[in-house]
């Protein structure tokens, strides 16, 4: 049975040093499917993160900024991905992007302006956005609200109950990472127990977040099936009837069609 790695970062220096390895690794573990997250170091993740999609039939990417690095965020660039990439038929989704109130590298204002600019692009380009929201779910809601962006990914999901609900009210989907494998993540593991089947999503968010029993290593898309099949426990069914189920997800998600 096989999964799709919703959410990794092939191309961060981690993983791009030995990406044969590690893409071999994924099918080899039954990851048929990746998408690819352009985000952070500008124009070179995104760049690279549409090189690899364009060299691989079974890789798709994205684009965006991290709020990390939404300092650098500036309209040229904003303008350069909306003109020259969100169109490719590469690119799946629009992000990452969002708020992270947690590491605050960037000013908040920045940040803010930043997320705007993707959400917007994602709704003139009819593209799902790929949210980051770390201890900023009031902000990340209202901003949604606010641009009238509905039907995106909130990846790595590590929000409240309340947050959760927000998403489903706005088609959301909630991707779960690694986090759940973890023993402090109950409660976690618990929302996603309790996710609408048609509404949840898996990710490495590689090379960050490896699950256990790979936890503290460099993660890769090899290792989504611990977090699958952790999920899959909580929520009382075979591995294989919920991996079925986010394949599908991700495939209507990201309008890339089973084949
Ligand atoms: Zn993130
Ligand atoms: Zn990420």
């Amino acid at each position: 049975m096989n999964l799709i790695d919703t959410h990794a970062h092939l191309d961060s220096p981690k993983i791009y040093a030995r990406l044969d390895e590690v893409l071999a690794n994924a099918k080899e573990a039954g990851v048929d499917r990746i998408v690819t997250i352009g985000a952070s170091r500008g124009m070179d993740s995104n760049r690279r993160a549409l090189e690899i999609a364009r060299q691989y039939d079974w890789i798709r990417c994205t684009i965006g900024l991290h709020p990390h690095d939404a300092e650098s965020a500036d309209e040229a660039t904003v303008e350069l991905l909306r003109r020259e990439f969100a169109g490719d038929a590469q690119v799946v989704g629009i992000g990452e992007t969002g708020l992270d109130y947690f590491y605050d590298n960037a000013p908040v204002d920045k940040q803010k302006w930043a997320f705007r600019q993707f959400l917007e692009m994602s709704k003139e380009f009819n593209k799902p956005v790929i949210i980051h929201s770390r201890d900023a779910d009031e902000d990340c809601i209202a901003m949604l609200k606010e641009t009238g962006v509905t039907g995106g990914i909130l990846h790595c999901f590590t929000g409240s109950r309340w947050m959760a609900e927000e998403l489903f009210e706005l088609d959301f989907y909630l991707s779960f990472s690694g986090i759940v494998t973890f023993k402090s993540a109950a409660e976690l593991l618990e929302i996603a127990r309790d996710t609408p089947l048609e509404r949840i999503l898996v990710e490495t968010d590689s090379p960050y977040l490896a699950p256990i029993p790979h936890r503290g290593r460099p993660n890769e898309p090899a290792y989504l099936r611990h977090t699958a099949e952790k999920i899959a426990e909580a929520r009382g069914m075979s591995f294989e009837e919920f991996a079925q189920a986010t394949t599908k997800n991700a495939s209507r998600v990201f309008d890339w069609p089973l084949t």
